[in-house]
């Protein structure tokens, strides 16, 4: 059976919403309806702004609906990492507004969110201890951390990350977003953006401020962010159900590197093998490549002993720092940006979406502050 290029997570049951045409007015402009867009969106509403959003393809079409579904928290590196780049007080703030994101997350959207808790696992004796590392550093701060040792090997498992329906939560949140009256437009790229608004090939957003919502590609946007922001290729595989296989939790092995997690209804999602696609990896173009899902077969069959069928194969873009710290800032007068959150960015993304919406509206955000 051929794979569908499609997400798993997509049930084919979304009604598109317009192209923007002709002139629209806002006191702001959302630029990406993912994950991050439309918490700002939100936020934005709340704060009783005026608000339109656009988004190049859909809702959910990007990396905010095409990703592994994992809810973690913190940065993208370890926290034992983060500690050591940004020192104890900044790691551990960032790794607790992360938590509270998620906990906002959960109460949002509650049908779609599993505290399952995650894995990650250790693939050598370095990793190993590397993970008892992570283990003494989380467990000095008092997060919530414990030593792994169990049929997916040794670890740990952080009992308050989880797993949800990516795609079927941007969904809700756009449709929760339109009956609270902002205006959301798909298939209308910005093509242009600065503080008096933001133009598309059929229409314009006359605002004051724009907040620039989008992870990959996000350097194509906004130029000036070039050579702090790369974009990458990410990709997954999505399975039939494979009852021959448990997985309780999402599991991040190998550094991180790769990763999969069993849905409630036995279907498998599994990514990774980005350092096996070496260079290739570094694009724009978010369709699978065969040398990366040849590694993501390789552990579905061997390392997960799954027979089931492959159905889904699939691939969108993020963008990295090299310092992992996220872009979340105004980076040019009137326009705020977020984005960059190197490959972890579903409860990042939704906290810095927060932040920069406020801080379009009142100038800045306490969130921001262990960010800056
Ligand atoms: C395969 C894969 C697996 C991943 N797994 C995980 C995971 O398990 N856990 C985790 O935390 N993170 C994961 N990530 C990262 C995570 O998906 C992203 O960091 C997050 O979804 C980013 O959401 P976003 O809303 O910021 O950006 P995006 O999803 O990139 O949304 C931006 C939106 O902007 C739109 N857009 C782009 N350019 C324009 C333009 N010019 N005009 C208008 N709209 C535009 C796009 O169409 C898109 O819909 C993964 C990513 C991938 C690709």
């Amino acid at each position: 059976m051929p794979a569908s290029l499609a997400p798993l997570w997509d049930d084919g049951t979304w009604s598109a919403l317009p192209v923007l045409e002709g002139d629209v007015e806002a006191d702001v402009c959302v630029v990406g309806l993912g994950g991050s867009g439309l918490a700002a969106v939100h936020e934005l509403l709340a704060s009783g702004a005026r608000v339109v959003g656009i988004d190049a393809i859909g809702v959910g079409g990007g990396a905010a609906g095409r990703n592994g579904g994992f809810l973690l928290a913190g940065l993208s590196s370890f926290y034992h990492d983060a500690v050591r780049t940004l020192g104890r007080e900044r790691a551990l703030a960032i790794y607790r507004l992360t938590m509270a994101e998620m906990a906002r997350m959960q109460a949002e959207t509650p049908t779609l969110i599993r505290t399952t808790g995650s894995l990650r696992i250790a693939d050598s004796a370095d990793e190993e201890a590397d993970c008892a590392a992570q283990l003494a550093a989380m467990q000095r701060d008092g997060l919530p951390a414990e030593m792994y040792d169990g049929a997916e090997g040794r670890g740990l498992v952080v009992p308050t990350d989880g797993a949800f329906q990516p795609l079927e939560r941007c969904r809700t949140l756009a449709r929760y977003a339109v009956d609270a009256g902002a205006l959301l437009f798909e298939r209308s790229p910005a093509v242009d953006v600065d503080a008096m608004g933001v133009a598309t090939p059929n229409g314009r957003v006359r605002c004051g401020r724009v907040v620039v919502a989008v992870d990959g590609g996000l350097e194509r946007i906004l130029p000036e962010l070039r050579g702090r922001v790369r974009t990458s290729r990410l990709q997954m595989l999505g399975t039939a159900p494979a009852p021959e296989v448990t997985v309780p939790r999402p599991v991040y092995a190998r550094w991180g590197l790769d990763y999969w997690q069993q849905l409630p209804d036995g279907r498998l999602a599994l990514g990774g093998g980005r350092d096996v696609g070496g260079d290739a990896e570094w694009t724009d173009e978010a369709s699978p490549s065969e040398t990366v899902q040849r590694s993501l077969e390789r552990i579905l069959r061997d390392r997960l002993g799954a027979r089931a069928a492959i159905t889904h194969r699939w691939a969108a873009t993020v963008s990295y720092t090299s310092t992992r710290l996220p872009v979340a800032e105004q980076v040019r007068p009137g326009v705020w940006a977020t984005g960059a959150y190197s490959g972890t960015g579903n409860v990042l993304g939704a906290l810095l979406g927060r932040a920069v919406a406020q801080a379009a509206m009142r100038g800045d955000s306490p969130l921001l502050a262990p960010f800056a």
